[in-house]
């Protein structure tokens, strides 16, 4: 073995050069986020990018320079820039300058928060704590920072199953079940929940979908009379998922009375909250979301409306104990220690919470975050999207083009270009192209969804950086398009 062999190591091998190249990538890192209002909101990766992206793998060492180079050139122009001011499309939160830099800081510690004594952990559990308060939940509930809503409500309906299938599923299975354990929610669930009562095993027949009211929140009766209908017929219900900004919408479902009706049915009371719990911070829809405090478990996102850099999400469970037995899995070299046992003797071992063991330091770019803007200011950003979801509205429903298809829920707001004597086919499809040209164009960028059978833009308005100049822009650009196909008839 060489001297040189001896001594390799994955460091940089010379640390002047690296940390120049350091100090410009920060540079260069703040001057994107900076000037994110001067570039298009989007723009397609060119043909010689994706043939570049399709090398194999090197088996030698690069410059680190020259690697950095490619990333300006390659990676970063075509970006899904979700911090540009006019980046509406689905619902993602547009990221923080300080959220960044604690991420990179946090893969500079690079501890594993899935337990052992240190001190990310406790940033971990007092982030937790933050946002049991902020649910209203007691002190005691449990959480969980989790990559996002997904992994939130899939950690929160396995919660829900163990704790009220009557028997120890954990051990037996859900084949030992009297019969089929069903959970409810309304049709305008999030797709996730299904993902995770499929792989809860109870099959995607094991989440009933219920009929929605015109506002999209789920109908009270329809679901009493799906509960009574299923017991009738051998089913075990065993939980109520409720919606706190649904994702066509923006629905809040009734919270306080579907927590009656789960006291009443014994049933697990979940609530997906990606979109909307976080709104209890803003005074102006605040109280839209009374009851959600009396649910068994919140799924939260911390990457949407609190703008955290992807990913983060937290669920809270009332239950600490039926949380941890739910997952608590602890071999022999796991085992802990009382305090003052060492190293493994910390007290809170996320990994008996959720399905990883080693887990990143996600916490620290809530902590730094909430730290240095505080709740009020992220409240006042919520306040401020739902105002510019009103005033949106109103420029739609002052243009006589212009439609709105849903009443607005929270920040999302869905409409369409109808130029009037089209039939629903023909305006589908011209909304369809005109979305089309309106992303490639690069000013503004909704997205879409279809509501009735009825192809909708969808805005979903979860941005800091949003002015309310951004929406007059984005309308006349969709009124521009918008005319333009009605007179050349394409459609
Ligand atoms: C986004 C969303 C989810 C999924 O959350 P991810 O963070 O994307 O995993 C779940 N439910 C609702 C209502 C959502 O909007």
């Amino acid at each position: 073995m060489t001297d040189s062999e001896k001594f390799e190591t994955l460091d940089p091998e010379n640390w002047d050069e690296m940390r120049s190249l350091a100090h410009r990538a920060v540079d260069d890192a703040l001057d994107y986020i900076q000037s994110a209002r001067e570039r298009p909101v989007w723009q397609p990766v060119p043909p010689d990018v994706a043939e570049k992206l399709m090398s194999p793998a090197p088996d030698g060492p690069s410059d680190p320079a020259d690697v950095y180079e490619e990333f300006l050139v390659n990676i970063m122009p075509y970006n899904l820039h979700t911090n540009h001011p006019r980046f509406w499309p689905w619902y993602m939160g547009s990221g923080t300058v300080m959220g960044a830099l604690a991420d990179f800081l946090a893969a500079v510690l690079n501890p594993n928060v899935g337990g052992i004594n240190h001190v990310a952990p406790r940033v971990e559990q007092q982030v937790i704590n933050w946002i049991i308060g902020m649910m209203g939940f007691p002190e005691n509930a449990s959480g969980l920072l989790t990559s996002g809503g997904s992994m939130a409500n899939f950690t929160a309906l396995a919660v829900a199953r163990n704790t009220s299938a009557g028997y120890d599923v954990r051990h037996e299975g859900v084949l030992a079940a009297p019969g089929p354990l069903t959970a409810y929610a309304s049709t305008e669930i999030h797709s996730c929940n299904q993902k995770a009562i499929e792989t809860l095993g109870l099959g995607s027949a094991g989440l009933r979908h219920v009929a929605v009211n015109d506002d999209y929140t789920i109908d009270m009766d329809a679901l009493e009379k799906q509960v009574a209908q299923d017991r009738e017929a051998g089913m075990i219900p065993f939980c109520v998922i409720a919606t706190a900004g649904t994702i066509n919408t923006g629905a809040i479902d009734d919270m306080n009375a579907i927590a009656d009706f789960c006291e009443r049915e014994k049933l697990w009371f979940h609530v997906d909250g990606a979109i909307g719990a976080v709104a209890v911070l803003a005074e102006n829809v605040r109280n839209l979301l009374g009851g959600m405090e009396r649910a068994d478990s919140i799924a939260l996102d911390l990457h949407k409306w609190m703008h955290i850099p992807f990913e983060a999400g937290c669920v809270v469970v009332r239950d600490a104990s039926a949380h941890r037995e739910s997952f608590a899995l602890v071999p022999e070299y796991l085992q802990r220690e009382a305090e003052g046992g060492g190293m493994a003797s910390g007290s809170v071992w996320f990994s008996d919470y959720g399905l990883q063991l080693t887990r990143q330091f996600r916490a620290l770019k809530v902590w730094m975050s909430i730290k240095e803007h505080g709740l009020a200011r992220f409240g006042r950003m919520i306040a401020r999207n739902v105002d510019q979801a009103h005033y949106l509205g109103e420029l739609i429903e002052a243009n006589s083009n212009l439609e709105l298809m849903a009443p607005i829920g929270l920040d999302i707001v869905c409409f369409r270009y109808n130029p009037g004597g089209l039939e629903t086919g023909q305006l589908n499809e011209l909304n369809k192209t005109l979305l089309v040209e309106l992303q490639e164009g690069g000013v503004a960028a909704p997205s879409y969804t279809t509501l009735h059978g009825m192809y909708c833009l969808r805005a979903a308005i979860s941005n800091h950086r949003s002015r309310f100049e951004d929406f007059d822009l984005m309308v006349e650009e969709v009124r521009k398009i918008g005319a333009g196909l009605a007179s050349t008839g394409t459609r």
